[in-house]
C-alpha cells in the first residue's frame, strides 16, 4: 500500500507555492497526496502569522491532528512556515504540542527530506534558521493546477511596514537569477500552462545581475507561446512607469495590477511606514490608467489601524471611490507582536467592524458599476473551469466570467462578449 501525505496550507499565494515545493519533495520520496489526515502517514501544516485569526485556526487544527496521532502514533506531524519562524515560536509550539515531530521555518523548507529521515527513526526535529542563506534552486515542484502556475521571482521584504510581520519571518529581499526564472516560465509554457503569476512580496524591487523588474517582464514576454503573465504584489512606492509602459507594449503581459494602498489617510500611511502619500498613490493610478485604459485594479485595505479616526477612514473611502477597483481585499487590522504598530493606541473592535462593513458596502456598489460597464464589451478569456452548463474563465484584467460557447476548451483562450452582470459577476457568450 502506498504511503501518503497531507499538507494543510494557510495564508497567501507565496505559501501555496511553497506547499507545491513541499509536495514535490514528498512525491519524490514516493508519497501520494491525500486530503484526509485520518489516513495520512505525514501531515504537514504550512502556516501563516499575518493575522491572529490565522494562528488561532492553526492551533485549532493542531488539536484535531493530535487526536489523529493518538490513534495512529506512527503518523509524522510537521509544522513549518511563517508562524514557526517568529522569534521563540518554535519552542513555545514544542511545549504546547509535544506530539509534533518536525518544526522548521521559512528559510529551510528544502531540508524536509533530511528532517523526515530523522523523524522516521523516531528523532524529533526543531530547526529554525535565523538568516535566509542562498536561494535554493531546482527543488521538485508538484503543481496544483494545469492551467495557472505560480513562479517565485524574489523572496523577503525590506519595507518594514509598521504592522507587518513578514520582514521578520521572511528575511531581506533577494531576487532569483533571471535565467532561472525565464527557464521555469519557458518550461511551464511548453508544458501547456497559460497563466503564469510571478510572485514576490514586492516584485517591483526585483533586481539581479543588472536586470530590473521591467526588463525581466520584457524578457519573459519575448518567449514563444500562448500565455499571459500576471504578478503579485506591487508596492506603490516602487511601481515604475517603465514597468507600466513595458506592459502596454507587450502582448503577453496582462492588464491587471494589484496595488495595495492600505489607507487613504496620509497620517495613517505615515504611521504605517508606507513611504507614499494618498496623492502620490492616486498619481500612480492615473499613470497606470493612461497607459492601460482597460486595466483591472485590485487593492488591499486595512481598516482600524491604531489611532485611525473617522476622518482618516473617510479619506480611505474617498480613495476607493476615486480609483474604482474591480476587486478589494479589506481586512481588519490585527495586532502582531514584535511590530511597531502593536504598541500604538488601538481602535476598539466594534468601530473596526462598523468601518469594514461600510467599506464592503461601498466597494459592492463600485464593483457592480464596473461590471455593468463591461456589458457589450468583448474580452479575451482564459477558460479554467466549468460549472453546470457554463464555462468559467477570467480576463487579462482578472475579471471572472461565466459563459456559454461551443468552441471553448479548458486551458485555452477564447473571446467572450459580456451580456449580463449580476452582483459584479460577468455573464457572457463566446464569439468567433
Ligand atoms: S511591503 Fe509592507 S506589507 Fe508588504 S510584506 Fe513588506 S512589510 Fe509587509
Amino acid at each position: 500500500m502506498s504511503r501518503t501525505y497531507c499538507i494543510k496550507t494557510y495564508g497567501c499565494q507565496m505559501n501555496s507555492h511553497e506547499s507545491e515545493k513541499l509536495s514535490g519533495i514528498l512525491s519524490s520520496r514516493g508519497y501520494d497526496e491525500t486530503d484526509n489526515i485520518d489516513i495520512a502517514d505525514i501531515v504537514l501544516l504550512n502556516t501563516c502569522c499575518i493575522r491572529e485569526s490565522a494562528e488561532t485556526h492553526i492551533l485549532g487544527n493542531l488539536g484535531i491532528i493530535k487526536k489523529a496521532k493518538e490513534k495512529r502514533p506512527s503518523m509524522i506531524v510537521g509544522v513549518c512556515g511563517c508562524m514557526t519562524q517568529q522569534n521563540g515560536a518554535a519552542e513555545k509550539l514544542k511545549k504546547r504540542c509535544p506530539f509534533i515531530d518536525i518544526i522548521f521555518g521559512t528559510h529551510n523548507l528544502h531540508m524536509l527530506s533530511e528532517y523526515l529521515d530523522s523523524a522516521e527513526k523516531g528523532k524529533k526535529v526543531i530547526d529554525i534558521w535565523d538568516s535566509e542563506g542562498q536561494i535554493e534552486e531546482g527543488l521538485p515542484i508538484k503543481r496544483i493546477g494545469k492551467i495557472s502556475a505560480l513562479v517565485n521571482i524574489m523572496y523577503g521584504c525590506d519595507n518594514f511596514c509598521s504592522y507587518c510581520i513578514v520582514p521578520y519571518v521572511r528575511g531581506r529581499e533577494r531576487s532569483r537569477n533571471p535565467q532561472n526564472i525565464i527557464s521555469d516560465v519557458k518550461n511551464l509554457i511548453d508544458g501547456g500552462y497559460r497563466e503564469i503569476t510571478l510572485l514576490g512580496q514586492n516584485v517591483n524591487s526585483y533586481s539581479c545581475d543588472g536586470v530590473d523588474f521591467a526588463e525581466l517582464l520584457n524578457r519573459l514576454s519575448d518567449l514563444e507561446g500562448n500565455y499571459w503573465i500576471k504578478f503579485l504584489t506591487s508596492h506603490p512606492k516602487d511601481l515604475s512607469e517603465k514597468v507600466i509602459s513595458t506592459i502596454a507594449q507587450k502582448e503577453h503581459l496582462a492588464h491587471f495590477i494589484h496595488l495595495p494602498i492600505q489607507s487613504g489617510s496620509d497620517r495613517i500611511l505615515q504611521l504605517m511606514n508606507r513611504k507614499y502619500s494618498a496623492k502620490e498613490y492616486l498619481d500612480k493610478i492615473e499613470m497606470v490608467k493612461s497607459y492601460l485604459p482597460d486595466v483591472g485594479l485590485s487593492c488591499d485595505i486595512m481598516v482600524g489601524f491604531p489611532t485611525e479616526t473617522e476622518e482618516d477612514f473617510l479619506q480611505t473611502l474617498d480613495v476607493v471611490e476615486k480609483v474604482g477597483y474591480s476587486n478589494l481585499y479589506s481586512f481588519i487590522y490585527s495586532q502582531r507582536k514584535g511590530t511597531p504598530a502593536d504598541k500604538m493606541t488601538q481602535v476598539p473592535i466594534e468601530i473596526k467592524k462598523e468601518r469594514i462593513d461600510r467599506l464592503i458596502k461601498k466597494q459592492f456598489v463600485i464593483a457592480n458599476k464596473i461590471a455593468e460597464d463591461s456589458i457589450g464589451k468583448i474580452y479575451t478569456v482564459l477558460c479554467d473551469g466549468k460549472e453546470s452548463d457554463k464555462f468559467i474563465g477570467k480576463t487579462g484584467s482578472d475579471k471572472k466570467v461565466a459563459f456559454t460557447g461551443s468552441n471553448a476548451r479548458l486551458g485555452e483562450f477564447t473571446r467572450v462578449r459580456i451580456t449580463e452582470a449580476h452582483n459584479s459577476k460577468l455573464i457572457g457568450i463566446e464569439v468567433q
